[in-house]
């Protein structure tokens, strides 16, 4: 991701990420480089063009959304990536946050329940260069076993509750941040030590709801 195709839209990265992520507390420089380097403005509706820095999220169409920036960005910062690092994401969407993760750590596995945007996000990133993205397509609630355990897992849409398989497929050390709630939500971090996973509730959030398994309540 490195051809230059994107370079007219990094002045307005970098004053989205002074403005609108390092002014509210986000650090991590390496967290901070990627969201100027990452183009939000290829993974937002062409109409939609004009809104590709607005301080929140943006619909992409199947009822679902890109999220806030700002929260992108305190979500990334909260898992303490580090390069070696195997990480999960349940609810690929736009790919926006793909790519953030992509530009952080070695491997990024990525499911999303939603055809046309799993399909839309895999050419995307593609197309951008991405070489470090596993796609699939199907229900996240289930993880992906195959590839477990993972140093890190993100999921971007709420649950009434945390699916247990996300929290066997966690590394020791491991850390997973979610949005729980049906009505009210909350961020969450799970950090597994051992056989012990330590629960922190961080800052209310609003996310789409997570479909599945979990919602038909087969689980
Ligand atoms: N990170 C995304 C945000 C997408 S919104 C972005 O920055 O663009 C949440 C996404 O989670 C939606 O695309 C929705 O279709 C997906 N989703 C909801 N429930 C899911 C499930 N059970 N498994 C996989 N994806 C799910």
């Amino acid at each position: 991701m490195t051809d230059g195709r994107w370079d007219e839209g990094r002045a307005r990265r970098e004053e989205m990420v002074s403005r609108q992520i390092a002014a509210r507390g986000v650090r991590d420089e390496r967290v901070l480089e990627a969201m100027r380097k990452v183009p939000r403005e290829a993974f937002i509706r062409e109409e939609d063009l004009e809104l590709a820095f607005f301080d929140g999220p943006l619909s992409i169409g199947s009822g679902q959304t890109i999220s806030q920036p700002y929260i992108v960005a305190y979500m990334t910062e909260i898992l303490e990536l580090r390069a070696e690092d195997r990480v999960l994401e349940i609810g690929t969407g736009s790919g926006y946050q793909t790519a953030v993760l992509a530009e952080l750590v070695r491997e990024v596995y990525s499911v999303e329940c939603v055809d046309v945007l799993a399909e839309r996000a895999k050419k995307r990133l593609l197309d951008m260069g991405y070489e470090n993205i596993h796609f699939r397509m199907g229900d996240g609630t289930d993880g992906w076993p195959e590839a477990a355990p993972f140093d890190a897992i993100m999921v971007t849409a709420a649950p009434g509750r945390a699916p247990e398989p996300l929290i066997e497929q966690l590394a020791d050390g491991g850390r997973m941040i979610i949005p729980i709630g049906i009505f009210e939500q909350y961020l969450y971090l799970f950090t597994r030590k051992g056989d012990e996973v330590e629960r922190q509730a961080l800052i209310g959030v609003r996310f789409v709801p997570m479909t599945g398994k979990l919602d038909r309540g087969d689980r």
